[in-house]
């Protein structure tokens, strides 16, 4: 089959939805980087040149406000919002610089913070208004903690907002384990790890009339990296969701659902290979990107440890200057080398590398 052309810059409405189903026909997925500045965005888009294929990058509610600067006034989420439009803007820009398409995202969304989404859609309806196109390709709800009937009301409350200016919701159903960005699941009761194939349906049903979505199905996945043998993952849960909702509703699409990957760092390559089979389009990356940013940036200072001691004066002489090395612009870029590397091996693992046509 012929490699699919994507034209860079922001990823938004149906074409979204025509990545994801040649995702699906070539058993591919891709990744989706947290990032908190222009440095990692810049690492992402990076990799995504070297892989010759779209990037998801997504902030976080906190990577947000990073971006933002965390010491600023965040009442109402007013600093997470701008930081949220601001990373918006840098990426648009630089998209086409960088020769990629980026489908932008924000990731988990608890009720508490629905006034971050509720800002960011504001944003996004008035560039909308403005320019016939939504700031962001997609935002994501995560109710998983709230009852089934809850979950689904209010996502389809967003949806309806949402699919009025062509974008796509990412919500979640069962609990994605582990700790991220001070939201700790790391003790809830495992059968809770294991989204009902049955609620995929339920979700479905109500969803599919109002908009595009993708779900993040849990199959026992874990937010950060742990012991190998702590994270029983079953990806088959993914395959059954698939089956029910095709032959509860008479469908032909042999994938109807576009699933996500929650907490893929850590992953066995096995695992994540067999997901790709069971219609996973978007695989989430962090904890392993944040090492791959920050280990490059450790062995600089160990490296050149006796530079960093003062500014004047190292092993090649007490006079000598040590401002290149100072220059936070020379391990800063060290650790966007590394994030792009890391993630360029995501690509490989996830079958995405190669897989475009960005001409
Ligand atoms: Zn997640």
């Amino acid at each position: 089959m012929a490699k699919m052309n994507v034209k860079p810059g922001i990823v938004t409405g149906s074409q979204l939805q025509e990545i994801f189903e040649y995702c699906k026909e070539t058993k591919c997925a891709l990744p989706a980087v947290n990032v908190i500045s222009s440095s990692s965005i810049n690492a992402a888009m990076l990799s995504a040149r070297q892989a010759n294929a779209p990037i998801i990058i997504q902030f976080s509610n906190g990577g947000a406000l990073f971006n933002a600067g965390k010491y600023l006034d965040n009442t109402n989420e007013r600093a997470a919002v701008a930081g949220g439009v601001a990373g918006a803007h840098h990426i648009r820009i630089l998209a086409e610089l960088y020769n990629v398409p980026v489908i932008l995202h924000t990731d988990h969304c608890a009720r508490k913070l629905l006034p971050w989404v509720d800002g960011l859609l504001d944003a996004g309806e008035e560039y909308y208004r403005q320019t016939g196109k939504p700031l962001y390709s997609s935002h994501m709800l995560d109710l998983s903690e709230e009852d089934l009937e809850e979950n689904i009301a209010t996502s389809a409350k967003y949806l309806e907002r949402m699919a009025k200016i062509e974008m796509t919701l990412e919500i979640e159903l069962g609990i994605t384990g582990g700790e991220e960005d001070g939201v700790d699941n790391s003790n809830v009761d495992s059968s809770r790890l294991y989204t009902q194939p049955e609620d995929v349906l339920k979700a479905y049903d109500v969803l599919k009339p109002i908009g595009n979505f993708t779900v993040a199905a849990s199959f026992g996945n874990t937010h950060g990296v742990y012991k190998p043998g702590n994270v029983k993952l079953r990806p088959e849960i993914l395959k059954q969701s698939q089956e029910l909702v095709r032959k509860e509703r008479g469908l032909s699409q042999e994938k109807p659902l576009d699933l996500v990957f929650h907490g893929g760092s850590g992953s066995e390559v096995a695992k994540i290979t067999e997901s790709l089979g069971y219609g996973v389009v978007k695989m989430n990356i962090d904890t392993d990107t944040q090492w791959a940013y920050t280990r490059p940036v450790r062995e600089y200072m160990d490296k050149y440890h006796d530079y960093l001691m003062a500014q004047i004066g190292n092993p090649e002489g007490d006079d000598k200057p040590n401002k290149k090395r100072i220059d936070p612009r020379a391990w800063v870029v060290e650790g966007e080398k590394g994030m792009a590397e890391r993630l360029v091996e995501a690509y490989k693992n996830l079958n995405s590398f190669g897989q475009f046509d960005l001409g």
